[in-house]
């Protein structure tokens, strides 16, 4: 055969098609949530969507400091150079030393998906089970998509996941590869996993031999009440901790982190290695220095963030109270973004409720997205996301939902 004569004969008019590959082809459209097609067709529509942090709580200024100073040393050059899997030394070792742990077990990501998919494809055989909140964050059950993995939905209660059923279940005879819980300021359910459940949970983990991934992007939004605790899971070597500074620093930026037992390091480097190489050094640079370089500062920034968002959420819970009262049972939220009232009048029908809504202008989740399973309330409950929203935004929005409850 010469270079000229192709194997496949070559016709321009019935080119040989591409076929994605069964995994890609798996992959499901969103419906529900991330559904663009449910939203409100106004433009002056006001969405209480997503757990997104307010543009005033982001480092702008500061990152524009940053990046002059980083010029200034020299480092620019570098900044735009690869970098190692593993992620900035210095980065990994500021966040060690918060969450109290070896800097060889941090392991700089692209942001909390990354580091749920990665481990995911890193402890979930092809078609295993994975125990999962119920009511869960969609987008979980989207990267279990990638290794074909089932679900095992276990309640989540106010103190969150209920680890007695979860306990049950594995007495029964269920086997699962991994459970996936977020255990502080519970998205969708607003609620934190209490002391007790954390070493209950991670008991069982090491007994049953599974891993725990404890998803962990707004625990640093605590504004009221108290924290359970994280030495638990980072003893343990059955459970990864993901983390992100998404919520804190700004979801663009796309970095996270992952804290791994020692076990599992050199695993999951190996597995990042084969699809990314390392996030960017660019973002690193930036980061780190403004994170090395102020210390103090980003402790200040949490608290200036916590105030705003401790505020919002009263104004909404207060706004609710005022122009809904009686139609929502309300629990005031802890920290996070998110508050996940219950429809009191089962006359009420959640499905027109939100379409009523998106037409008068609101936006919001309905809790049936994030159900995974039977045998919660979740229908009944609506996702109210309030970190990027303004006091006149959240006043108007319930304005709006109090006209569609008619
Ligand atoms: N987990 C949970 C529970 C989240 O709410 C989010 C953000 N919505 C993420 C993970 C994803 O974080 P990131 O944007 O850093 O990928």
């Amino acid at each position: 055969m010469t270079l000229t004569e192709p194997t496949v004969p070559h016709s321009p008019a019935q080119p040989v098609p591409l076929v994605p590959s069964e995994l890609a082809r798996g992959l499901t459209v969103p419906h529900g949530f991330g559904d663009q097609s449910l939203l409100s067709p106004r433009p002056d529509a006001i969405r209480l969507l997503g757990g997104i942090p307010d543009p005033s709580a982001l480092p702008l200024d500061e990152l524009r400091e940053v990046l002059g100073e980083v010029w200034d040393d020299g480092g620019a050059a570098a900044s735009l150079q690869y970098s190692g899997s593993h992620g900035f030394e210095g980065l990994r070792g500021w966040i060690a030393e918060r969450e109290g742990v070896d800097p060889r077990r941090i392991l700089i990501t692209n942001g909390g998906m990354h580091g749920l998919s990665l481990t995911v494809q890193a402890l979930v055989e092809r078609g295993g089970v994975v125990a999962v909140d119920n009511p869960a964050y969609p987008l979980f059950l989207r990267t279990l998509e990638l290794v074909g993995a089932g679900t095992l939905p276990v309640p989540v209660e106010a103190d969150g996941l209920d680890v007695e059923h979860l306990a049950r279940r594995l007495a029964d005879g269920a086997r699962i590869a991994a459970v996936y819980t977020v255990p502080d300021f519970h998205n969708p359910s607003q609620g934190t996993l209490s002391a007790a459940k954390r070493a209950a949970l991670v008991e069982l983990a090491e007994r049953y031999g599974f891993v725990v991934i404890a998803d962990d992007p707004y625990r640093e939004l605590r504004f009221a009440g108290e924290d359970q605790g994280r030495r638990v899971f980072f003893d343990s070597a059955h459970v990864v901790h993901v983390n992100t500074f998404t919520k804190t620093l700004g979801p663009g930026l796309r970095l996270g982190w992952l804290v791994l037992p020692d076990h599992l390091v050199d695993t999951v480097l190996r597995l990042r290695n084969r699809q990314d190489s390392h996030s960017s050094t660019f973002v690193q640079t930036l980061v780190q220095h403004l994170l090395v370089s102020r210390p103090g500062w980003f402790d200040a920034t949490l608290a200036r963030a916590r105030e705003l968002y401790r505020h919002r959420a009263e104004v909404l819970v207060a706004e609710l109270r005022t122009q809904l009262p009686g139609r929502l049972t309300i629990k005031p939220p802890e920290g996070g973004f998110f508050l996940w009232p219950r429809l009191t009048d089962d006359a009420v029908d959640p499905r027109e409720l939100h379409a009523r809504a998106a037409a008068g202008g609101v936006d919001y989740q309905p809790g049936e997205f994030f159900a995974t399973g039977p045998g919660t309330d979740s229908v009944r409950r609506l996702r109210l996301a309030y970190g990027d929203r303004t006091d006149d935004e959240l006043r108007t929005a319930v304005g709006r939902l109090a006209k569609a409850f008619g």
